[in-house]
Order: structure tokens, then C-alpha cells, then sequence
């Protein structure tokens, strides 16, 4: 569930035109009927008003902003060689890019919430066309200051208040730059070189169709969501397994196509890197970061080597539980006990996160208390909007969080891992300047996972109930760990692999591909789970791989989030204070010492195994609580 801020990228997949939606749980079929958008109820959808009153005022403001940036361009192009005019210009660049940022999300975030709808989808693209026309005219900005003289720039660094990071980033990004006439040449390309991503996203939101399933003697229908939503996690064996054979076979209907987007988006990124002068695709990727090869290779082979035994006895686990001859591929989402969910509404879910957060101070709740008074969540179900869940940030101002509820406690979940991300921007924002805000990717998901992680110590909490904490510490490892640290780390440990092909001036294919992803299922789950045809194709199902090394840091960020939850637990107020302290140090630094604020050190090993040793005592809790209640020994 990506945070997004300046941009609405690592778009989840919308529903499309799927009106049906069909939920089953312990082999009890739910059929729902899914609304169209304006049929919703008005206090489950978030109030864009709060951006703007009406769209015209948007129309109004873009004009402005246009405005604004033909003026900054006829004030500075050609100027930029001295201190005060620089600090000037990004001055002034500073309203100019709060505005981009709020009619960006007033166009894309109405059409996340209903794709059907044509006329947000027209103004969107409008309002995605003018802007990037107006962040083309703005690229003068980076490339010119890069050329000023070496001594103005560090005098505009000493004497810049709002942006002495960006200054920074952008004095270490200058050894990569090429130039002005080049670099504007490629923002203007912006769009054409996202073509991979928009290529592979409508053949998966627009092309592919699945035709119904029968199992048990009777037809399913299938759909993407209706397959990673319901029958991934579906409790009765035969549904669930002829669900992922019918997803499979039509995802390799498409597999040649969708390599080739993914082959053409890494060289791609193979280009620019050498284009720019980076030593390797990775050095160049990991740039941006601020994170040295060491951090991410240390992330993505020490997980692969100590968590695959914590997860297979997992894995285990649930093939005894279910009865199943050999626990494969398509079981490792069902719930340890799929009879026990607990319901839970809207209104509960504000009481529960609120108090499940109450332990972060009287200014965190007040966050959350506004988050459902002002309306900055969309609760709704309803025909083409997205999925998944995100949450999108404006500077000092709120955030928007995109949920589908569904009345689980799973959801509640999913409400405060985006509310991690609104803290997040809460704080940073508060304390530091717009340029300076965001930390590294490397740790966005941090403060997210945090907030999971205490709603489930909360929760653990409230009742002695062995069933119900058993539930809660498996929703734990079969959702938040098994997630960050298996599903992505999978992932992570994929790319890493195509990105060594194509440094080595090689190529990727389907065949390819779906060599590469088999055996990193095999490596990981040896022979405690089976690896059916059609699991290879996993390679087909995420967005991320458009996104440069993202997947990995899913993994970085909830370790920094798993030991600072545990130093909370163990001493509370000042690991409290210390985890503000590195919320508020927004992106001042880089992710060592950020983390450092918190109280870890990230250049060895020690926090990584210590999580991984917690999951594994985590599993050993589950697997002794179904022993007990059960009467199930793994
Ligand atoms: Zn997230």
C-alpha cells in the first residue's frame, strides 16, 4: 500500500467495469452487489472539497499556476548563476509545486475512486497534460543552477532556508546530469518513457478477461481483484485451487506482451544509468535512495536464507490445519483459522485506531479523530474504483487514504497503516520545509508498518481469548510480515536478478522471466511447499517493477518499524520521542541517520536478524496455540 505524495504513481488496479462482487469464506458464498459511485454514501467517500470547493476553482488555479510558471521562467532562465538568485528562484518554485501538487490530486483522486467515469478520466489526462507541460518549462531549474559557479553554490547552500537537502541532493546529482537542452528533452519524453507502465496496466486493467471457473460442480466467475481479494485467501481447497489454475492460464495469454513492456522499462532504465554516467543500473537506482548496495543486498539474502525456515514450518502449519496432502503455492494466503473473523464497522474502527494509537500522544489522536471527521478517507465500495489502499499528502495541509471496507478487522488494519503514512506527513511537514520533507523510499513504509504493528499489540491486549490472539498473531505474520517480508522480498530478490542480466548487456523474455521466478519460489520454500504451473507467472502480477528498486524497501521499512515497536513496549515515553524525532526529521537526512534518531543502527546486520526473530517467535506462538486448541503439533 504505497504512500503516495507529489504524484499519484503506483496506481493500484481499478475494478473496471466488474459490477459483482463475489466473497466467500469458509465456503460460505457472499454475493455483493457493488453501487455505482454516486449511489455511495456521502460520509463513506473522502471530501475533495477540501482541496477545492468546486472544479472551477481548479481551473482557476491552474491558470495561476501557469502563469506563475512562465513568469519564474522569464525572471530566472538564463540567471541562475548567482546565490541569491538561486535561492530566490526555489523560493518561488515552492508555492508553484504545492500548487501542481493540489491540482494533481484533485483531478487523479476522483478518478481513483470511479474509472468508469469518462468525464474525470478526460479531465484527468487534461490536467496530467498541463502539468507536465508546466514541469517541462520548470526543468531549466535544475540543470541551470547545476551550472552556476562551485562557490555560489555553496554559498546558496549555507544561506538557503527551505531547501538546503534539495540543494545538496541536487549538488550530488550533478556528476549524473546531462544537458539543460537534454535534460528538458527528457522531461518532456516524462510520459513516453513511462510507456512500459502504462502498457502493462492496461493490459491489465483493460485487455485481460477471465472466463468462469467450475469447481465443485458449480461456475465461479473470476476477475484480478475478485482472484487476489477472495479466492486466494477462499477456505475451501478445491475452490481455491482451481481459482489460481483459471487465473493462471489466462495470465499466460498475455505473458509475451507483458515481457516485453518489462524488458523494454529496464533497458530503459539500463539507458539513463549509462547515460548518465552510473557505474551500473543498480549504483543508479539505489541513488536516489541514498542506500549503498551492501543495505540492499544485506535486505534481500539474509531474508532468503533465515526467514525461509520460520515460514515454512508456517507453511506447514497450514497444510495440517487444512488437511492437505502437500501445502502448495496457491494455500500460503488462507488464514490459519478462516472460521474466526471478526466484524467490525466504521464507527468502531475510529474508536479502535484511535486507541490502538493513543500510545504516540494526545497530537497523533487528534490526527486520527480529524481523519474521519473531516472526511479524509474513502470507505466506499463501488464500481470502478481502485483497489488496494494508498494515501496521498498535502504539504501542511491533510491527507487523502483510498480503502475498500469490507468490515473486517483486516481493514482496520489497512486504516492505520495509511494513517502511518498521514503521521508521517504530519510531522515531517510541521517540522521541515516542502523541498525537505519526504525521507528516502528506503523508509516509507516505517511509520505505515509501525501503526499495524500497534494495533495488533493493542488488540492482543484487550481480550485473553486464546482464539482471538491466535487470530490477531497470525493476521500479523499472514498479512503484515508475510507481505513485506516474503511476497515483496520475492520480488526483490527477482529483480535484483533481471537487473543483472540487463547490466551484463542481456535481454529478458517471458521464458526468461518465468525461469528466474520459479526458482526463487523453489529457493525459498525448498520442498516444504509445492510450486504448481502457473506460480511462475507471479512475475506478471505487480506494479512495482515499474518502479525501480521499491519492492525491497517494503522489508527495510517494517524492520525499522519491528524493533522501535519493540523498544515502545519496552520503555515507553522515550522510544516514543525518539520515533517522532525521526517522523519530524522528515528527509534531512539519509536513512542511516534517520534511523539512528529512532535508536538503530542499519549499517549491520543486528536489526534485520532481530526481526526475523521475532516473526519466527511469532509462528512458534501460532503453532503452539493451534496445538492447544487444535490439538495440531508442527
Ligand atoms: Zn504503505
Amino acid at each position: 500500500m504505497p504512500a503516495v505524495s507529489a504524484s499519484l504513481s503506483g496506481r493500484p488496479e481499478a475494478v473496471g467495469s466488474q459490477s459483482r462482487l463475489f466473497a466467500l469464506s469458509g465456503g460460505k458464498e457472499v454475493f455483493m452487489e457493488l453501487c455505482a459511485r454516486r449511489d455511495v454514501p456521502v460520509g463513506e467517500t473522502w471530501d475533495l472539497s477540501l482541496i477545492y470547493a468546486d472544479e472551477k476553482r481548479m481551473w482557476e488555479e491552474l491558470e495561476k499556476t501557469k502563469a506563475a510558471v512562465a513568469k519564474l521562467r522569464e525572471t530566472y532562465a538564463g540567471r541562475l548563476g548567482t546565490t541569491e538568485n538561486i535561492v530566490k528562484c526555489l523560493d518561488e518554485t515552492e508555492p508553484i509545486r504545492q500548487a501542481m501538487d493540489r491540482i494533481w490530486n484533485y483531478a487523479g483522486l476522483a478518478l481513483e475512486a470511479d474509472y468508469t467515469d469518462n468525464e474525470l478520466r478526460e479531465r484527468e489526462e487534461k490536467v496530467g497534460d498541463e502539468i507536465t507541460r508546466m514541469e517541462s518549462d520548470m526543468a531549466f531549474v535544475d540543470s541551470e543552477i547545476l551550472l552556476a559557479p562551485k562557490e555560489e553554490l555553496q554559498s546558496a547552500v549555507k544561506s538557503a532556508r527551505g531547501c538546503r537537502v534539495y540543494l545538496e541532493d541536487l549538488i550530488a546529482r550533478k556528476a549524473h546530469m546531462l544537458s539543460p537542452e537534454t535534460e528538458k528533452t527528457l522531461t518532456a519524453l516524462g510520459r513516453t518513457l513511462d510507456a512500459p507502465y502504462t502498457i502493462y496496466n492496461t493490459m491489465k486493467l483493460a485487455d485481460i478477461a477471465f472466463d468462469p471457473f467450475t469447481a465443485n460442480g458449480k461456475e465461479y466467475p473470476l476477475g484480478y481483484s475478485l482472484f487476489e481479494d477472495n479466492y486466494e485467501l477462499e477456505a475451501d481447497t478445491e475452490v481455491r485451487r482451481a481459482a489460481f489454475r483459471a487465473f493462471s492460464s489466462t495470465l499466460a495469454k498475455y505473458k509475451n506482451t507483458t515481457a516485453a513492456a518489462y524488458n523494454a522499462c529496464v533497458t530503459t532504465e539500463k539507458t539513463l544509468s549509462e547515460l548518465r554516467g552510473f557505474g551500473d543500473v543498480f549504483s543508479s537506482l539505489l541513488f536516489e535512495q541514498k542506500v549503498t548496495r551492501e543495505m540492499y543486498d544485506r535486505q534481500i539474502d539474509l531474508i532468503t536464507e533465515r526467514l525461509a525456515p520460520h515460514m515454512r514450518r508456517y507453511a506447514r502449519l497450514l497444510g495440517r490445519k487444512y488437511g492437505l496432502d502437500k501445502t502448495t503455492f496457491a494455500d500460503l494466503k488462507i488464514a490459519v483459522d478462516p472460521e474466526y473473523d471478526p466484524k467490525v464497522t466504521i464507527e468502531e474502527s475510529r474508536r479502535i485506531v484511535r486507541e490502538a494509537l493513543s500510545i504516540l500522544g494526545d497530537d497523533y489522536t487528534d490526527m486520527v479523530e480529524r481523519a474521519y471527521r473531516e472526511r479524509w478517507i474513502d470507505f466506499a465500495r463501488n464500481i470502478g474504483k481502485s483497489t488496494g489502499g494508498f494515501c496521498s499528502s498535502l504539504y501542511r495541509r491533510n491527507s487523502f487514504i483510498l480503502l475498500n471496507w469490507n468490515d473486517r478487522m483486516a481493514d482496520v488494519f489497512t486504516v492505520a497503516h495509511e494513517l502511518g503514512h498521514a503521521g508521517q506527513s504530519m510531522y515531517g511537514d510541521k517540522a521541515q520545509s516542502y523541498f525537505d520533507t519526504d525521507p528516502s523510499s528506503y523508509l516509507i513504509e516505517a511509520p505505515s508498518t509501525m501503526n499495524e504493528l500497534l494495533l495488533a499489540h493493542y488488540l492482543v491486549n484487550t481480550k485473553e481469548d486464546k482464539r482471538f490472539r491466535r487470530w490477531v498473531l497470525s493476521s500479523l505474520v499472514s498479512n503484515t510480515y508475510y507481505h513485506n517480508f516474503v511476497t515483496h522480498l520475492r520480488e526483490a530478490w527477482y529483480q535484483r536478478e533481471v537487473y543483472r542480466i540487463i547490466d551484463e548487456g542481456g535481454s529478458v523474455n517471458a521464458d526468461s522471466l518465468s525461469d528466474i521466478f520459479r526458482r526463487n519460489l523453489e529457493l525459498f520454500w525448498g520442498d516444504d511447499v509445492g510450486i504448481p504451473d502457473g506460480a511462475e507467472l507471479t512475475w506478471m502480477r505487480q506494479p512495482h517493477y515499474y518502479m525501480g528498486l521499491y519492492s525491497y524497501t517494503y522489508s527495510a521499512g517494517l524492520t525499522v518499524a519491528t524493533q522501535a515497536m519493540l523498544r515502545i513496549e519496552k520503555e515507553g515515553k522515550p522510544a516514543v520521542d525518539d520515533w517522532k524525532k525521526f517522523l519530524s526529521a522528515g528527509g534531512t537526512m539519509d536513512p542511516v541517520d534517520l534511523v539512528k534518531l529512532a535508536g538503530f543502527d542499519i549499517t549491520t546486520d543486528a536489526p534485520l536478524c532481530a526481526t526475523i526473530d521475532y516473526i519466527g517467535s511469532l509462528i512458534d506462538e501460532i503453532c503452539r496455540l493451534t496445538e492447544e486448541l487444535d490439538g495440531i503439533k508442527v
